[in-house]
């Protein structure tokens, strides 16, 4: 197939070598139709990538096989992974009642619980770029295309370049959208001995799901690996002390049965979308671009939309449409990454088992700040709207079947499980 954009794409940069930036570079060598296009795969060993994000959509399974040319069954493996069927929830919502969010097909479709240290080196043998580890003090738009400036070593211009550096140190009303009607901004991450029976090498075919239990401070999430069981505590900061939250931490894992852990980090994080995730020349992925907190695993499946948008417009549109095409693409995917945002929010408004302060700042001092937030004048795009529709959806008697396809972010299914489960 012709590729009218391929000829103004010969030179790309991906700055970053966390999940983003991996999934960038591997997908840049996947499809790009030129073999002599110039790909450099730039990082600084000495800033650690985040290393966290053990939970997928399905549609990771699919992407993985494509980049590796491996088998599913390989690709597991190679992750340590489990197969993920779903979210199950307990203690949250209204209704006292524990429930799954399946992915749909339910029971058919899955994505992976993976080894998220394990990624880079899975996709290593299917990118072709030249390595640079240097650290990256300025990315600039220039005349058709994009500077790198670099510490030590002269800049270089590229024709696009992808930006996977990570979370941004503070949040600016005027680059950035704050969602904190999320209300957790820190994370408690503890390893402990796995969980799931694996014989020898053999694939795990069991069908695992994140756990997701609410507790006072918050939430924890629970991911079964083949080579541990991966715990976080989530939580808001200005609310509860780490001192509290460890504490319920050891009496979660005591009433699990689990006698040692390893502490591994704490992790504060913001939650925001960037307003301008791409400009034609730099494209934001990854946590650099939009970030929420993990309760529905959301950043791998949106770097991968992030990822997939904009090298299939660069390469699939001729470069004279770019000026008309980026804003639209900005806006498309500011869109979903709000929709998302939104989602997850919700998850909050009905509250939980839990009546404390932080289910009480959750739903009823947090969440109702979506409005505006998200509000369409402020943010740009009709987020706001796409998710209101979709609640007035679930408040129908009976859904019309030409709405079954209807998506905001995540397909109906998502938000019909949710409102069942929470009692919306
Ligand atoms: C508690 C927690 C749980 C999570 N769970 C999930 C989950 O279950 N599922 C999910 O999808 N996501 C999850 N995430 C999100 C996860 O962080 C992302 O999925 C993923 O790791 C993407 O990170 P990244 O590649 O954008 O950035 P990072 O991993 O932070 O990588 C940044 C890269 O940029 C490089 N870099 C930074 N600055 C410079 C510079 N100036 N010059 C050169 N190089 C630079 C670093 O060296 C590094 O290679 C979770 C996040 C948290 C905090």
């Amino acid at each position: 197939m012709i590729q009218p954009g391929s000829e103004s794409l010969q030179k790309i940069a991906v700055v970053g070598r966390g999940t983003a930036g991996t999934l960038a570079a591997a997908s840049v060598t996947h499809l790009h139709p030129d073999s002599d296009h110039e790909l450099h795969h730039i990082y600084d060993s000495r800033i650690p990538v985040i290393g966290v994000g053990e939970g997928s959509w399905p549609s990771l399974v699919q992407h993985l096989q494509e980049l590796t040319g491996f088998t599913h069954e390989t690709v597991q493996k190679r992750l340590k992974g489990t197969r993920k069927y779903g979210v199950a929830f307990e203690g949250w919502g209204r209704r006292n009642r524990d429930f799954t969010h399946y992915f749909t097909p339910q029971q058919v479709s899955y994505g992976y619980h993976l080894s998220a240290d394990l990624v880079e080196s899975l996709l290593r043998k299917s990118t072709c770029a030249r390595h640079i580890d240097a650290k990256v003090v300025n990315i600039t738009r220039v005349e058709g295309g994009a500077q790198v400036e670099f510490e030590g070593r002269a800049p270089e211009r590229y024709d696009l370049v992808f930006d996977a550096r990570g979370f941004p140190r503070e949040l600016h009303p005027d680059r950035h959208i704050d969602i904190s009607f999320i209300p957790t901004n820190t994370a408690v991450i503890r390893r402990c001995p796995a969980t799931i029976r694996q014989e020898q090498d053999e694939l795990v075919l069991e069908h695992t799901y994140t756990r997701a239990v609410a507790r006072p401070h918050g939430w924890i999430f629970v991911i079964p690996l083949t080579i541990h069981t991966s715990y976080g505590y989530i939580f808001n900061r200005d609310i509860s002390s780490l001192a509290e939250v460890e504490a319920d931490f050891d009496v979660f894992l005591e009433t699990e049965g689990i006698p040692e852990f390893e502490q591994r980090a704490v992790i504060p994080f913001p939650n925001f979308v960037h307003r301008q995730i791409y400009d034609g020349a730099v494209a934001r992925i990854g946590n650099a671009a939009a970030f929420m907190e993990p309760l529905e695993a959301t950043a791998i499946v949106s770097a991968q939309l992030q990822i997939g948008m904009v090298l299939n417009m660069r390469l699939n549109r001729s470069v004279e449409y770019l000026e008309r095409d980026a804003p639209v693409v900005n806006r498309f995917l500011v869109n979903n990454m709000l929709c998302y945002g939104l989602f997850v929010g919700w998850h909050y408004s009905c509250g939980s088992v839990h009546d404390s302060e932080f289910w009480r700042h959750a739903r009823n001092s947090a969440w109702p700040r979506h409005r505006t937030a998200a509000d369409p004048e402020m943010v740009g795009c009709t987020a706001l709207r796409k998710f209101d529709e979709m609640i007035e959806l679930m408040n129908r008697p009976v859904i019309d079947k030409a709405d079954w396809d209807r998506m905001c972010a995540v397909p109906l299914t998502s938000y019909a499980q949710m409102s069942q489960g929470l009692g919306v």
